[in-house]
């Protein structure tokens, strides 16, 4: 079995880091935890490639990684869903099937702070066997008296810090601004919706075609997935502690995808 681990899972576990968490799952029985942030930074790179295409023509579009907002769009406004929503995967499962893709013989599960992924990982296209939540974890962690904070650990695989940013309300749209950016191509406007109401009123903007942007980044939670329903800490504590982690994670979006190599992973829902 491996385990995925969200990127709102930094700063979730005191003073523990990125590294000892994910050491620490190890400990509970996995064969190895990867950040699901290399994940995110592949999905912003195939994200801005099907975005340019939209803005030559003309045509607004919705991020795609955060099911409840999927959900909002998909019951309330299909022709959105339809024409205008990223046919991308969401980070979960394009780590999932790629992990999947090279070893498929292993089970994945998603460890992360959000219930709408569990209806996620039962969608027909899914690569993910089983999610569990921050709360689930940490208590299997209380019951085998692991404490992150006092584990050894080095790391390894890791993303950018645009990858890890996904955890947060707008990281998606900074994401795929900054492949634009190393690709030297448009930079896009894009619009933020906080929580579900702001995600109404700009998917019923687009409808009518009142949407001021070229990409709207829907987060159900207001605050993004550091703020979603089964975290431990409060957001701004897990926020602070993010910041102090990532000072000196240089790397690109591109870096990442080269380093950890998605050639051949369907990346697209249909
Ligand atoms: S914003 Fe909330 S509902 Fe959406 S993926 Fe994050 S935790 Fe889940």
């Amino acid at each position: 079995m491996y385990a995925i681990v969200a990127p709102a899972i930094q700063g979730q576990f005191d003073s523990a880091t990125l590294p000892q968490i994910k050491k620490s799952i190890e400990l509970l029985g996995f064969e190895k935890v990867y950040e699901v942030a290399l994940g995110a930074d592949a999905v912003a790179w195939e994200e801005q490639a099907e975005l340019a295409e939209k803005m030559e023509a003309g045509v607004p579009m919705t991020t795609s990684c955060c099911p409840a907002f999927v959900n909002l769009a998909k019951m309330h406004f299909p022709q959105i869903y339809e024409n205008n929503m990223s046919t991308v995967v969401s980070p979960m499962m394009a780590l999932a099937r790629k992990l999947k893709k090279d070893h498929p013989d292993h089970g994945v599960i998603f460890i992360g702070p959000c219930l709408a992924k569990k209806q996620e990982a039962m969608e027909s296209f899914t690569a993910v066997d089983y999610v569990l939540t921050f709360e689930e974890v940490a208590a299997m962690m209380i019951a085998k008296h692991i404490n992150p904070a006092e584990v050894e650990a080095k790391e390894e695989d890791y993303p950018s810090i645009f990858g890890r940013n996904f955890a947060q309300g707008g990281g998606v749209g900074k994401a795929v601004a900054q492949v634009a950016k190393e690709k030297a191509m448009a930079a896009p406007v894009g619009v933020y919706a906080d929580g579900c109401m702001e995600c109404k009123k700009q998917l019923t903007l687009m409808k009518f075609g009142k949407f001021t942007g070229n990409i709207l980044e829907g987060m159900a939670c207001p605050g993004g997935c550091i703020a979603g329903p089964a975290v431990i800490e409060p957001p701004m504590v897990a926020k602070g502690r993010m910041a102090k982690e990532n000072i000196g994670n240089q790397k690109t979006i591109e870096e990442s995808v080269e380093s950890f190599d998605f050639t051949g992973v369907p990346m697209h829902r249909k």
